[in-house]
């Protein structure tokens, strides 16, 4: 796999080998001429073609590359149901943002569904609801690789924010709690901002959600 950091929000697009020589590519975010030349060098060094585009939320710093993955390789974003408003609602905060972006493209016919395993190639991921961050936010837990690619929910050191539409810093807690703290703690979480980090490393030192139940955000029980 590789982290490449795109776009004005510093947003980490991830891509992931499916074992027999593609890429899925979750959350494109590459805006230029620059970031994307970076993207193309890196699968082109690794002999990876563009397989599926992957959504853990559909914010405008994640869907940046949507245009260019449908335009370039005619891969369409494959999102969850309740995450299409926030998806809509992307050019809007572009023009908030004074960010220059081309118009999105049709959504993928097939929908993420919560609960259920995507099989792509050799990989095989569970596609997980975890909202708060955004209404429809999922992440995608690969048991065989102890890997999760998960968006904006949990951060080294740090959560997604819950101040945009549809966001709750109490439902978020809870997603943490009930769907990545469930996963064992050698699991490494790649966000969708910042570094890498484990389930065991948050459980024991997120000041936002612990696994001890001193968390300042921790869900009232
Ligand atoms: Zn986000």
């Amino acid at each position: 796999m590789f982290v490449q950091t795109c776009n004005a929000f510093s947003e980490n697009t991830v891509v992931v080998h499916d074992g027999e020589g593609g890429a899925i590519v979750f959350d494109p975010g590459m805006s230029s001429p620059a970031e994307w030349a970076e993207f193309e060098h890196s699968l082109q060094e690794r002999g990876w073609t563009p397989k599926a585009v992957l959504m853990t939320h559909a914010h405008l710093d994640h869907v940046l590359g949507c245009a260019g993955m449908a335009s370039r390789y005619g891969l369409h974003p494959q999102l969850l149901a309740a995450d299409e408003p926030t998806y809509g609602m992307a050019p809007r905060a572009a023009e908030m943002y004074g960010v220059p972006m081309d118009p999105l493209p049709d959504l993928h016919p097939t929908r993420l569904e919560d609960g259920k395993s995507i099989r792509l190639g050799k990989l095989v991921l569970e596609v997980k609801w975890t909202p708060g961050h955004a209404p429809g936010h999922v992440v995608f837990v690969d048991t065989a690789n102890q890997r999760v690619i998960g968006g904006d929910v949990l951060f080294q050191g740090s959560v997604g924010r819950t101040d945009l539409p549809g966001g709750d810093s109490d439902v978020l807690a809870q997603s943490i709690e009930k769907v990545l703290y469930a996963l064992p703690d050698s699991f490494e979480v790649w966000p969708g901002h910042g570094p890498s980090t484990t389930i065991g490393q948050e459980k024991r030192s997120n000041p936002f959600v612990n696994g001890k139940g001193t968390g300042m955000m921790q869900v009232g029980r």
